[in-house]
């Protein structure tokens, strides 16, 4: 699935966007100050060091308003954070766990 990076020009974050149709893009707007003006980045370098960012950055107790939930990648996000905390070896496995977690299945199998 196309799924595209963006650095945000007012803050310099970067965004991660599943874009499914070019209007979409359009749409994208930062995670981090919802600035409009993005600017997509296309390094598979960028690609992981803003995922490891983002983990790194993402507080699992935090509270998340409505919106969060809403958005798939972030229940990924949350799946990985929360296993990395546990201990949990990320391994081959990781695609299949992040897609129970998607569908809610995640806590049927793990008492977190
Ligand atoms: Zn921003």
């Amino acid at each position: 699935m196309p799924i595209y990076e963006y650095e945000c020009l007012a803050c310099g974050r970067i965004t991660s966007a599943l874009i499914m149709k070019p209007a979409e893009e359009k749409e994208v707007r930062c995670k981090q100050c919802q600035g409009a003006r993005l600017k997509r980045v296309l390094s598979r370098v960028v690609l992981h060091k803003s995922e490891s960012q983002r983990l790194a950055e993402f507080d699992t107790r935090a509270p998340q308003d409505d919106s969060y939930y809403k958005d798939d990648r972030n229940i990924g996000m949350w799946a990985k954070k929360r296993l990395n905390e546990l201990g949990t070896d990320l391994g081959p496995s990781l695609d299949e766990t992040i897609e129970k977690a998607r569908s809610g299945k995640i806590l049927d199998d793990m008492d977190l």
